[in-house]
């Protein structure tokens, strides 16, 4: 017997409806690629998002079109992102931070249709735009008084387009499972790979990333995504801070630790999350100036793993709660947060410490597991590790245009890429990305929890380790690490700080220093490029052992 509720569709322009009419003064406030300061309502976002999404579809947009944006947080991105939507089209976010050629790839493999820039970005598609033939038309993010000269074909000014929108428009009704995001993931092996989500999964995980062992947002909050909307979806925040009604701040192009400062000092923001190279140089700015963070609850840290350092520094130093989340572009990409549960009262600090620094619990709608190499899951015990893979209806089922063909397994479950733990709680504590563990005579050595230690140490300002080819055990650990500026530790000195802090085995067979670790377009270790740096490298180990 079927059930007698309203057949509802989860469309996302349904959360923005809701922001209007429950929060509708609450305020969107965005710094400007222009340069001022920009502040408006809920309201307003509605009002100008249906505008903009007439405006499309008088320019031709139509259910299905695939429609380029490479845009930093700002309104106009938020009004792009909710009006393509609205109308039935997808929303495709490049990040400008790859490599022309990564995206020539991208945009081609999409079939991009029309493409919303930010003035900042004008060099980068004049640059390209031969190499793109499926673009019919350039919509330049700004007003006719900043509209730049330009060498792009067929420009539109953005507000000019939003001014042609019809004020009347009203959002047609969908199948909820209609298209309405895109991006694609890195592709550190092969090719990059399109993952396309759904309103249906774009509502779902907002409301997921809402809830009070998530991101726990209220309306009472002011949220400040730094997490850019080309990285994974801003981790939901254009969707679940207007479902919470939260105040919104958008941090435009400008990251470093005085800009964010500024804005978090400015608009007293409760609520931020970024990945960590953006917290350090905050910190590091903090540091500097000696300025107090008094107004900041809590921030959400993901994207690559959290140094514990990092998370003592913004607990104990500004009483500011750190929520260690853990996801990727396929999960939408929220896929655990690490806050603590009820139930946990018996346990000693030490073992809340422990706990803090995993990833997580994942929310309601992520079901997690591991196994090991032959497919056997392994037990929920804080100590076995192996394979993480996980279902739920945020999660991708397959890439784009088929890429990389069956991508689950017979339980519908999705390999992460990533080795984890499972503890009896539930948390899951990442070791490693699959090809990044270093294997050392048959066992695995965390190179995450080598970095986590060497940051620690008062001297290191950022840690990489990979593994180096070594004649008798396969590999060993390297540690390679940028020292804080005025340091200069010496190799022993990193050592004998590790000493004690891990196995015997574990430890580094040798620490290189270097000036700058090379960083991915979404701001994580590039382990890739220092394996390539470090190919030639012999440990001292290596010799004795021949
Ligand atoms: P890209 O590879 O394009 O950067 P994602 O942003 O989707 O794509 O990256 C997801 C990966 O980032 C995860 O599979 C995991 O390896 C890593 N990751 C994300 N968050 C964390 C975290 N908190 N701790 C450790 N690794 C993380």
């Amino acid at each position: 017997m079927e059930g007698l509720m309203q057949d509802w569709p989860l469309l996302v322009h349904t959360v923005l409806d809701h922001a209007s009419t429950y929060h509708g003064d609450r305020e969107i406030v965005s710094r400007t690629v222009e340069g001022p300061i920009h502040r408006y309502t809920y309201k307003d976002l509605e009002r100008r998002s249906r505008k903009l999404a007439s405006a499309c579809s008088k320019l031709g947009v139509k259910n299905g079109d695939i429609i380029g944006t490479m845009a930093w947080n700002g309104y106009r991105h938020m009004e792009a992102w909710y009006g393509i939507m609205g109308i039935g089209a997808v929303v495709h976010t490049l990040n400008p931070r790859l490599f022309a050629d990564q995206l020539d790839y991208i945009v081609n493999h999409a079939e991009d249709q029309h493409f919303f820039l930010d003035l900042s970005f004008v060099p980068i598609l004049e640059g390209l735009q031969d190499r793109l033939p499926s673009i019919k038309s350039f919509i330049i993010m700004t007003d006719e008084e900043h509209m730049p000269e330009t060498t792009l074909r067929n420009v539109t000014c953005f507000e000019t387009l939003v001014e042609g929108g019809d004020d009347d428009f009203s959002w047609p009704s969908f199948d909820e499972n209609t298209a309405c995001g895109m991006c694609y993931t890195s592709g550190t092996t092969g090719n990059p790979k399109g993952v396309l989500y759904s309103h249906r999964s774009n509502v779902l995980h907002a409301l997921a990333a809402g809830q009070g062992d998530a991101v726990n947002l209220k309306s009472l909050d002011c949220v400040m995504p730094v997490v850019p909307m080309f990285h994974a979806n801003a981790w939901s925040f254009v969707f679940s801070a207007p479902m919470a009604g939260a105040k919104m701040v958008m941090p435009g192009p400008l990251m470093d630790g005085a800009s964010i400062y500024e804005l978090l000092d400015t608009e007293a923001v409760n609520l931020t999350a970024a990945v960590p190279t953006v917290w350090l140089m905050l910190l590091q700015h903090l540091e500097e100036t000696k300025k107090p963070l008094p107004k900041l609850d809590r921030v959400v840290i993901g994207g690559s793993a959290c140094p514990p350092a990092m998370i003592e520094a913004f607990e104990k130093n500004y009483d500011t709660q750190v929520i260690h989340a853990w996801g990727m572009t396929e999960m939408s990409p929220l896929g655990s947060l690490c806050t603590f549960k009820g139930g946990l009262d018996h346990l000693s600090e030490d073992q809340l410490w422990e706990i803090k620094k995993k990833q997580g619990r994942p929310p309601y709608m992520v079901e997690m597991k591991i196994t090991d190499d032959d497919g056997n899951v392994l037990p929920r015990d804080g100590v076995a590790f192996g394979h993480l893979s996980v279902r739920g209806p945020a999660i991708a089922r397959a890439y784009f245009k088929s890429e990389g063909g069956e991508i689950l397994d017979a339980d519908g479950f999705f390999d992460t890429g990533d080795v984890s733990t499972l503890d009896e709680y539930g948390y899951m504590g990442i070791t490693d990305r699959s090809k990044d563990v270093i294997k050392s005579g048959g066992e695995w050595i965390s190179s995450i929890d080598l970095e986590n230690l060497a940051v620690g140490h008062p001297d290191v300002a950022e840690a990489a380790v990979i593994g180096v080819a070594h004649p008798k055990w396969d590999e060993r650990p390297l540690l390679i690490c940028v020292v804080k500026e005025g340091c200069s530790p010496s190799k022993q000195d990193i050592l004998e700080f590790m000493t004690g802090k891990i196995a015997k085995w574990w430890m580094p067979d040798d620490v290189a220093f270097i000036d700058e670790i090379p960083h991915t377009a979404t701001g994580k270790i590039s382990k890739l490029e220092l394996r390539k740096s470090f190919v030639d490298y012999e440990l001292p180990t290596a010799q004795a052992a021949e």
